[in-house]
């Protein structure tokens, strides 16, 4: 894309109501566009980002065989009477509203009662086990604080996926399974080095449990604990003495850490489903109740934490996978603008997504404006690659710069 067609404008001040990193950057780079606190939209740079998260996450998705559902926003009160989470004291992040004929609505927050409900009408056998399903869908929550950038909103995009089991075990390997493809997600995204997982019950199996997936990261609003030996990490709340002597390590041994929970996974057992009926018969052609595990990714939240964690004091650093495009092309005058114009072409017939800095302006700004970016590699035409036809590739995450032709540049992009 050229960016003399790009409608977005880069700013080199930060907004003043703006305080947190992730926010100041986004959109000073013109990712992000802020509509009131904790709401945000997502522009032309901020939406590749997502489609590439996204993008990554669906194929960790299908690889556990799951399949793509979008479900309504708008949600019936019943339903959650049903588990007693409609009231604001059970649930304190609810947005509701009425209907016309003086009826309340929720406006989702979650899905899982819905969805359980939902599956009443398909599931009724073993023979209709397992089903997964999962969704990316905008959720709604009325949070108190809301001054983390896209780490904490009242509108946000999560990946969520259920299980619908038959037996405890069944669930129990999948759960097991998600542990680490969601662990693969947050390599892919460039998050792997920092990136925990953290038991709520201190590894107890309970009928209910749950994992956390914890990024170390300052700005992140809970505290983990990690042993010296960088495997094991261990939620707030568990990190007692009690839990230390289990698991026979010595408090000393580990660091607290802030971190930014990015994922977080639940094993419901049969609660939900006792509470809201949902059966199916055995091949004894007895009646059970499913077992139910639900599964997040906060996908904007991600983002965030990606930002937070990589960009350095120039800008943002997007990792390959994610970046909105690979190349940041830039022209440095009119002398070499035809021979950069044919350089943006033969990039587009490789098809490597390419932005191309065609706007009339200093060197300098441009330079300013890529590091804000993040592109990974920025491809450099100035006076001199007219006679030598050798390019000036600089790697945003290492700032190292090299001489290149387009033909050995493209062999190694596409390597
Ligand atoms: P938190 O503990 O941060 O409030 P949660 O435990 O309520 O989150 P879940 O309901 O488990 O969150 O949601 C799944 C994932 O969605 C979280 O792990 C997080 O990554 C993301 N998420 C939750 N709340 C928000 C929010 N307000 N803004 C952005 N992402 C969020
Ligand atoms: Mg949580």
């Amino acid at each position: 894309m050229r960016q003399t067609e790009l409608f977005t404008k880069t700013r080199r001040e930060a907004p003043k109501d703006e305080i947190s990193k992730n926010a100041i950057l986004l959109t000073r780079a013109g990712f992000i566009h802020k509509e009131m606190a904790g709401v945000y939209s997502f522009l032309p740079l901020g939406l590749g980002v997502i489609k590439n998260i996204k993008k990554i996450i669906a194929e960790e998705m299908e690889k556990l065989g799951s399949q793509e559902i979008i479900m309504s926003t708008l949600q019936n009160k019943e339903i959650w009477e049903k588990t007693d989470r409609w009231s604001d004291e059970k649930v304190d992040v609810w947005f509701k509203s009425t209907f016309k004929n003086g009826s309340e609505v929720g406006f989702g927050w979650s899905h899982e009662e819905p969805i359980m409900e939902m599956m009443k009408s398909h599931i009724s056998s073993y023979q209709d086990l397992p089903v997964k399903v999962h969704q990316f869908q905008n959720k709604l929550r009325n949070e108190v604080r809301a001054k983390s950038g896209i780490m904490r909103c009242r509108e946000f995009i999560m990946k969520d996926m259920y299980y619908f089991a038959l037996t405890e075990e069944d669930n129990l390997t999948f759960y097991n399974m998600v542990i680490e493809v969601y662990l693969n997600v947050f390599r892919r995204v460039g998050l792997g080095h920092v990136t925990f997982v953290t038991s709520a019950s201190g590894g107890v199996f309970t009928d209910e449990f749950s994992h956390e997936f914890q990024t170390i990261c300052e700005s992140g609003e809970d505290n983990i604990y990690v042993h010296k030996d960088g495997k094991l990490a261990l939620n707030e709340e568990i990190f007692n003495d009690k839990t230390l002597e289990k698991l026979k390590v010595e408090k000393s041994d580990f660091e607290m850490k802030k971190a930014a929970e990015v994922g977080n996974i639940f094993n419901f057992g049969t609660k939900k489903s006792e509470q809201l009926g949902l059966s199916a018969s055995n091949s004894n052609g007895e009646k059970k109740p499913v077992f139910l595990s639900s599964y997040g990714i906060g996908v904007t939240r991600l983002m965030g934490t990606v930002v937070e964690v990589l960009s350095d004091e120039k800008g943002i650093v997007w990792p390959k996978e994610i970046a909105p495009f690979q190349v940041h092309l830039l022209v440095l005058s009119d002398k070499v603008r035809s021979f950069a114009d044919e350089i943006y072409q033969t990039f587009i017939s490789h098809r490597i997504e390419v932005l191309y800095d065609d706007r009339d302006l200093r060197a300098g700004e441009k330079f300013a404006d890529a590091d804000l970016i993040g592109i990974p590699t920025r491809v450099v035409v100035g006076d001199k690659a007219l006679k030598s036809k050798k390019l000036e590739i600089k790697d945003r995450a290492t700032g190292k710069t090299r001489e290149m032709t387009i033909e050995n540049l493209i062999k190694e992009l596409k390597g």
